[in-house]
């Protein structure tokens, strides 16, 4: 690293927030063995050069190359970098997850670790963190094929955007910054990372975007075809069901069920009334089926929202999970 960038990032960060004292990184890799050390070597000028204490924690998902290898002589030679293992490929938001676990920095940034992220943009994202909880960046010119990968990801980002109701323009950037407290407090399932900042917000967290250099992927193949497209659209229904209905289920069924009972009761009575008054014969006609069929479903969607308000309760109770998040308390002094 040069002398100017050094001389900018430490003007960038001179009026960092005196809580920040130490940074954690934590990078998932999955078969990177030929962006490894590139990566380390750029990761460690660019963070030596902000001038605050910081651990390197890199989660190996799997890797069935020469991945674990570098990583453990890295490990090795440099004490600043943690290496996890994870025994099998769980997948890049299993590996961010146990990357925050064990991350003791006050900020937590995350990036990919095949360089298409640039370490050189981790200053930006800081320069922000004192105003905000979360700090994501935006590949605003995305250097990816465009039918394959751009092309899905701004349908997906256009329908995240409406239907998460927080607007950012790409929520598949990994590179990210968060305040401790907002990763220390997630549970994460699926292909959930690229909803952190959406469910975070919903909790209250400040979240904000800055553009960031994106380049495209120099070696190394990448780990995900169209195919994750379907998986994101899925998760997206789960994560919007949770935030709607996680506490209130019966609210979600409930409407739904009445609607479909209380059609098919009427249409029903509607047949009854046909036979008795005018003695026709109704045995033959789809209108049957039709209510006996809501009748049924709507029945089933009532149970269904009951078992949940249930499941609701052994969910929060069992874990001691309250339904609320508090950010800090005021006034009270512990003896
Ligand atoms: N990755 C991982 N586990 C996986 C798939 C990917 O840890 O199962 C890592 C991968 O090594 C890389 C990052 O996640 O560091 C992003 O993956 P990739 O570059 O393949 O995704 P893309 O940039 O193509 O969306
Ligand atoms: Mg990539």
């Amino acid at each position: 690293m040069n002398n100017s960038t050094r001389e900018q990032n430490e003007e960038r960060l001179s009026e960092r927030p005196a809580w920040l004292k130490r940074l954690s990184v934590v990078i998932p890799l999955y078969n990177e063995e030929e962006n490894v050390e590139e990566l380390h070597e750029r990761l460690t000028g660019v963070l030596s050069s902000i001038g605050i204490d910081y651990e390197l924690i890199y989660v190996d998902d799997g890797s069935t190359d020469g991945t674990p290898v570098l990583l453990e002589e890295l490990s090795r030679s440099d004490e600043r970098t943690v290496v996890l293992i994870l025994r099998r490929n769980f997948g890049q938001t299993a590996a961010f997850a146990a990357g925050f676990d064990v991350a003791r920095g006050d900020v937590i940034i995350t990036m990919d670790g095949d360089l298409q992220n640039d370490p050189a943009d981790i200053p930006k994202l800081l320069s922000r963190i004192d105003d905000f909880d979360l700090v994501s960046g935006w590949r605003k010119e995305r250097k990816d094929p465009y039918l394959s990968r751009r092309l899905p990801s701004m349908a997906a980002n256009w329908l995240i955007s409406r239907v998460t109701g927080v607007r950012l323009h790409d929520y598949g950037c990994s590179l990210k910054a968060y305040r401790r407290e907002v990763v220390k407090s997630l549970r994460l399932y699926g292909e959930m990372h690229r909803f952190i900042p959406a469910v975070a917000s919903w909790y209250g967290v400040s979240v904000t975007e800055v553009e960031t250099t994106h380049h495209p992927r120099l070696r190394g193949k990448s780990k995900y075809g169209i195919s994750r497209t379907v998986k994101v659209m899925l998760d997206l229904i789960t994560v919007k069901f949770l935030q709607s209905f996680s506490t209130k289920p019966i609210q979600f069924f409930g409407p739904l069920g009445l609607g479909c009972g209380l059609t098919g009761f009427t249409l029903s009575l509607y047949l009854s009334a046909r036979k008795i008054l005018f003695g026709e014969s109704i045995g033959g006609r789809p209108l049957l089926l039709l209510s006996i069929l809501l009748i049924i479903v709507g029945i089933q969607l009532i149970g269904m929202g009951l078992i949940s308000e249930m499941l609701v309760r052994v969910y929060h109770e069992s874990q001691k999970k309250p339904i609320y998040v508090i950010k800090e308390i005021l006034g009270r002094k512990e003896k």
